[in-house]
Parts: structure tokens; sequence; C-alpha cells
């Protein structure tokens, strides 16, 4: 089987082929890059209409060079959470090549794809996840036919708050790999450290460290001490998650994920408590159709498509929303 997945929830106009014989995912992306501030949702949404054309034929073109030629076997898309005016240019792109090819259409959750791409990669049966994204940062734990939010942030996603940070400080987006090489070289200064219960809170981390700089401390200080706090709060809550539930395996999702400094502090707790952890490569941690085509194909499996007429995106698409319908269904 081979599925088509589209993805273009914010920043990167991606397309991707996984064929379910071989397990091999083909990529192809396009990211957008302001040029100046943060992402703007109208010029995102323009690239994704500039750019998915051109990333879907360089993934059909792959499938078509494969042995078996021409075959797809459904279109999976993004189908929330993410910027309205982009979800909209990518729902349409998906219901034209699906409707064109005459195959199938698998609305997939954005937040539950980067769970799903660890669960498929590691082989891990029922892991806890730690989504820390641009746009998100949450736990989930699959319950009763759905993935739970086992803690979340209470404001701003983890990536977009250290975005905010760098905005400030004056340097382009995204920020968050400038943080990690400026925090190489800094010492650490106090922030606050924000965690109740299992939720999270990072915008008044933000607004202090922006003080922080203002006030004169060498932002490689600044970046390491950010690191630092918000990086132990979520292995604070990834911890507490696992030892409320019992579970004894952790994936990592999400851009943020591809931070040598995050992985070092999740990979240190549970080599402490004895618990199996993995993190996808990072073509899988940011965002990327790979994950919607792999999760596509096991929603196929199991009979979970969406007709055109019921596609409609939903930039709120929460992961609790989605009826986990795939996981006693057989892999492709
Ligand atoms: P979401 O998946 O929630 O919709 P998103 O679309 O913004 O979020 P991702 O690709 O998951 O996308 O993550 C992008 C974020 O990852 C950006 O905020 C970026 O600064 C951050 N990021 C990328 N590399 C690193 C790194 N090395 N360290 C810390 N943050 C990073």
């Amino acid at each position: 089987m081979r599925v088509l997945g589209i993805e273009g929830t914010a920043w990167c106009a991606s397309a991707a082929i996984h064929d379910t014989e071989t397990d091999e995912v083909f990529i192809e992306s396009n990211a957008y890059e302001p040029d100046s501030g943060g992402i703007h949702p109208r010029e995102a949404a323009e690239h994704m209409s500039e750019a998915l054309p051109e990333v879907i034929d360089t993934a059909l073109a792959h499938a078509e060079d494969d042995a078996d030629p021409g075959g797809i076997d459904a279109v999976a898309f993004s189908r929330g959470p993410g910027l309205g005016p982009c979800l909209r240019t990518v729902g349409t792109a998906a219901r034209a090549v699906a409707g064109s090819l005459s195959v199938p259409l698998v609305g997939v959750n954005h937040m539950v794809a980067h769970l799903e791409i660890g669960r498929h990669r590691s082989g891990f049966e029922d892991p806890i996840c730690l989504n820390a994204s641009g746009a998100n940062a949450h736990l989930l734990g699959y319950h009763d036919g759905r993935y739970r939010v086992l803690g979340e942030t209470m404001d701003t996603g983890v990536g977009n708050a250290i975005d905010k940070f760098t905005r400030h400080v004056g340097w382009s987006h995204p920020g968050g790999p400038k943080v990690e090489r400026a925090a190489a070289d800094g010492e650490y200064v106090d922030l606050p450290y924000v965690v109740k219960g299992m939720d999270f809170s990072f915008s008044g981390i933000m607004s202090a460290a922006k003080d922080r700089y203002d006030e004169g401390v060498p932002v490689e200080d600044v970046c390491f001490s950010l690191q630092e706090h918000v990086f132990a709060m979520l292995t604070e809550v990834s911890e507490r998650a696992l030892s409320l539930t019992g579970n004894d395996q952790l994936v990592l999702g999400g851009g943020v994920g591809q931070n040598d400094r995050l992985r070092e502090m999740l990979v240190t707790m549970c080599a402490q408590r004895g618990v199996d952890f993995y993190a996808p490569e990072p073509r899988f941690l940011r965002d990327n159709a790979g994950m919607i085509a792999v999760l596509g194909a096991r929603m196929l499996a199991a009979g979970d498509t969406v007709p055109i007429a019921e596609s409609a995106i939903d930039p709120n698409y929460r992961p609790d929303q989605v009826p986990v319908t795939w996981r006693g269904t057989p892999a492709p």
C-alpha cells in the first residue's frame, strides 16, 4: 500500500509517500521563512499555495519511479490544528488530488501524527508521548479509544515561546536552533519555573527572559537558562505522567524535540526510571508530511476515511477529539 501525505499547518509545505511494504518514507518539503518577525498567517498560506503543487508533484513522481508505478491508495492530509488559511489550502489540494486519482481521503490530526510517528518508528506498543512543538506542548497517553491530554501548556506553545524571545533579541525565525547554539556558551541565571500539577506555563518565563536581556545579562546566559528551565519543566511533567500511569515507554514528538539538551534531560530521566525512550530522527520531528502519510496508512487500513463533503479542516482540532480507530487493526 502507498499513501500520499500532505502537510501544511503553518510553515512547512510538505508531501510524502509512505510505502507500507518497505516502510520507506519519501519526504519533499519547502519551508516558509518570514522576512522579519514570526509566521504571518496570510504569507504562510501564500507559501502553501505556491509550494504545495511542486512538492506534491515531486512526491507523486517518486511513486511513479518505483518498481510498481502509479499506485497511490489514498491521500492523507493535515486537517488541524494549525493556521486556518494554511489548512484551507492544504485541504483543497488534498481533495483535488484524491478526486483526480479516484482514491479515498484520510483526515489526519497533526498532533496525533507527531505522536504516532514515534510509536511507529520505535515499535513501542503503548507509549506516553511528549509533544514539544512550535504551537503546542502536551503529554498524551492512550486510554479507552482516545489519546488523553495528561498535561499541557496553559498559554503559549514551547517553540513559539522561544521564538518570541529571539524576536525580541532581533534574531530571525525560527529561534530554537539559535538559542541552542548560544546556550552552549552560557551560564545559569534565575528565571521563573512554572509547573502547576500536570500543566505548565511559558509566558512568564519569556517575559522574564526578555527583561534579563534588557537589563544587560549576556544573551548566552539567558539562552542557557531558558533551555534549562523550559526543558526541566517538560521533563518533570513527563516523569509525572509516566509515574501516574505506570507506563514504561516515552516517545518524543515535535520540532523542539530536535534540541539536544531536551533529549539529554529526557534520556537521563528515563534511564533513572528504567523507562524506554525514543526520539525519531529530525526529519520526522519538525513538521513533515511523512508522519501524515504513516498515520494515514494506519487509518486507511482501519477503514477510517472521510468523504470529501465532510472533510472540512479544523484549526482547533485537539488530539483528544480523535477516535483512535487504528490501534486494534494490524499495521498494513
Ligand atoms: P505544531 O506542530 O504545534 O503545529 P509548528 O508548526 O510550529 O508547531 P514544529 O515544526 O513542530 O512546528 O516546530 C517548530 C518549532 O521548533 C519552532 O518554534 C522552532 O524554533 C523550534 N525548533 C527547531 N529546532 C529547534 C532546536 N534545535 N531547539 C529548540 N527549538 C527548536
